[in-house]
């Protein structure tokens, strides 16, 4: 397929006002790109060049991106950002430079989509002394080749900017409409794509070996699982009930999840959004290396610093300076990490995530523990609600966040939230049980002495895992420091869409839409039922939303560098929140 067939694709894409017609475009899209071009095609409408973990990135930022639209169309570096900053996005920058282009073209057929995808790993790949103006020249002559809708995309592709509000599960969705008969079969996608946590793989196996080949996937070393995820409940006799007598009840250490995979001496690290965090952790590999004695395993932890000297653990906000690039080694040193080891997906060339988690944990503990750096988690095993709430009173007192509560019975759900594992914090017996992790949607224009920042709030919405889509939830005007607010206006000025975006679905208008792309976390005193917003509105019978009162930004980091639009808090959480909140109000009073 030629690259200006897939624009044609991504602009249709991108007028869309529903996610309905989005599946069926990107099926058509699927279909045509055939076995030959199905990878390339799922990663570029993923607007990566291959996934997470591989750790690739365009390193092509808006400056460098001008200097190649220059020279390709002949403008004046001055002429291609003024026209930026009158269109507010580069891609359609250039497509109207080269609408009006005098230069000739360069070549006059179009590239294939295979081919500009082995032009950008090229420039992905492309380091060193001389690269930017390497760059510069590749990305020029795949723009002076290409029709001006397809230089709109050949600009946005390598600044991952792609606009069209496409999701893995839409794509999941698209794939086995093109491939298997019908979107019946995306669960079976899905089960594979949490498996290896890479799209173009599960694109790959159902266009050349159907379902048949989706269905052998198996876990593989160096390709990370997607994690599994705990529900909340709100007492600890709900917990016992709901699980189904005897649990086992972990404690909670608010860290850093991390998945380690180990073949031989090769270590890898893999984040909770299975980016690969390998560099960031020497002393984690060197305690893997030497504590653990098994050739190949994949297991989980979750990592704490900690003072050697207080025997203190230290919270998350000190354990995350680690992940500063600088200075890892002193810092090493200095905060040493301790990695509580909680779960087992891989064990000696056989995929464990079937196991029981009884077993897996049996094994957890015949393998860890001989070292001072690596251990399992702490636990007990009961049945009776009386001992979970000593145990997680005594966690609480410890420091920690709350218990762990896992089903005994259950396998390893990988990618899903479940009531496998159920937690229980210490802020679940206030009002509003949690902080809740938002996406930003849209934003508003400050007033007054906000004016000056172009910046006066977020229309923030959650995730509807069931429909794919992104419901309102709350507006969010207070939290947010100076710098905060020329950060996010920044960011979130590169994103901004003509319209509502397709999977956005709102009854209030911001100033601005945005690509759900950034997630922000966010405290409030509690959550309240509103026609305003669109979360939980379909779920309800009266056609009610739900809404957060007196929202407030929370923590140090402005946007979540962990997580995902499609990881944010799920409509079905807040209304499971709203229901513990209830009964913890009853209770009160
Ligand atoms: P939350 O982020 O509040 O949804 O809690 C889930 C997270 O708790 C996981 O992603 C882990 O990073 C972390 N965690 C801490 N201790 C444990 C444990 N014992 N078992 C599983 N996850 C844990």
């Amino acid at each position: 397929m030629l690259f200006g067939k897939l624009a044609e694709y991504y602009d249709r894409l991108e007028g869309v006002s529903s996610r309905l017609k989005m599946m069926e475009i990107l099926s058509e899209l699927f279909k045509e790109a055939g076995k030959k071009e199905v990878v390339e095609t799922v990663y570029m409408t993923q607007g990566t060049l291959l996934p997470p973990f591989e750790g690739l990135e365009f390193g092509v930022a808006d400056k460098l991106m001008e200097e190649a639209i220059a020279l390709a169309t002949g403008y004046t570096k001055e002429q291609v950002h003024s026209e930026y900053k009158k269109a507010g996005d580069l891609g359609i920058a250039a497509q109207k430079l080269k609408q009006g282009t005098k230069l000739k073209q360069i070549v006059k057929n179009d590239y294939s989509v295979k081919e500009v995808y082995e032009m950008m790993v090229k420039v992905a790949r492309t380091s060193g002394q001389g690269s930017k103006d390497q760059k510069i020249g590749m990305l020029a002559n795949m723009i002076a080749s290409a029709s001006p809708l397809a230089a709109k995309y050949l600009v946005r592709y390598p600044l991952a900017n792609l606009r069209m509000g496409v999701g893995d599960s839409t794509i999941m969705e698209a794939l086995a409409i093109a491939y298997a008969g019908g979107r019946d079969a995306k669960e079976e996608l899905e089960r594979a794509y949490n498996i290896c946590s890479d799209l173009g793989e599960v694109g790959k196996a159902v266009a050349e070996g159907g379902m048949k080949e989706v269905g052998s996937m198996k876990v593989t070393l160096f390709k990370p699982v997607r994690p599994a995820l705990a529900e909340r409940l709100p007492t600890a006799e709900q917990i016992i009930e709901r699980l189904g007598g005897e649990v086992s009840v972990e404690q909670k250490y608010d860290g850093f999840r991390i998945q380690v995979h180990k073949k031989g001496k090769e270590v890898r690290l893999y984040s909770r959004r299975l980016e690969n965090i390998t560099e960031m952790f020497p002393d984690v590999i060197k305690a893997v290396n030497s504590e653990l004695d098994c050739d190949r395993i994949i297991f989980e932890g979750e990592a704490l610093a900690y003072n050697e000297a207080t025997g203190e653990f230290l919270p998350f906000q000190e354990t995350i300076q680690r992940k500063r690039k600088h200075g890892i080694e002193e810092k090493a040193m200095e905060l040493p990490l301790h990695l509580f080891a909680f779960d087992i997906l891989y064990y000696d060339g056989k995929d464990c995530l079937s196991k029981p988690y009884k077993e897996r944990r049996e094994l957890i503990e015949r393998l860890f523990g001989k070292g001072k750096a690596i251990g399992p988690t702490r636990r007990i095993l009961t049945s009776k609600p009386k001992e979970l709430e000593l145990f997680f009173e005594e966690s609480i007192e410890g420091g920690l966040e709350g218990i762990m509560a896992k089903d005994l019975k259950s396998p390893y759900i990988a990618g899903a939230r479940k009531f496998s594992w159920v937690k229980l914090k210490r802020s679940y017996k206030n009002k509003l049980s949690d902080t809740v992790d938002l996406v930003i949607v849209g934003y508003y224009l400050g007033r007054g002495s906000r004016a000056e920042f172009g910046f006066g709030g977020l229309l923030c919405a959650v995730y509807n895992d069931k429909r794919d889509v992104f419901e309102t939830v709350s507006r969010i005007g207070t939290g947010f420091t100076e710098k905060q607010m020329s950060e996010l206006k920044s960011m979130l000025s590169k994103i901004k869409s003509s319209g509502k975006p397709a999977r956005v679905e709102a009854l209030v208008e911001p100033d601005f839409w945005v690509q759900p792309k950034y997630v922000v976390t966010i405290n409030a005193d509690e959550i309240t039922r509103s026609p305003m917003h669109t979360c939980g509105k379909k779920d309800d019978k009266e056609g009610v939303g739900y809404a957060l009162r007196f929202p407030r930004l929370y923590g140090g980091e402005t946007v979540r560098g962990d997580k995902g639009p499609e990881d944010a808090t799920t409509t079905k959480e807040i209304m499971e929140m709203f229901r513990m909140q209830k009964k913890v109000g009853l209770k009160e009073s």
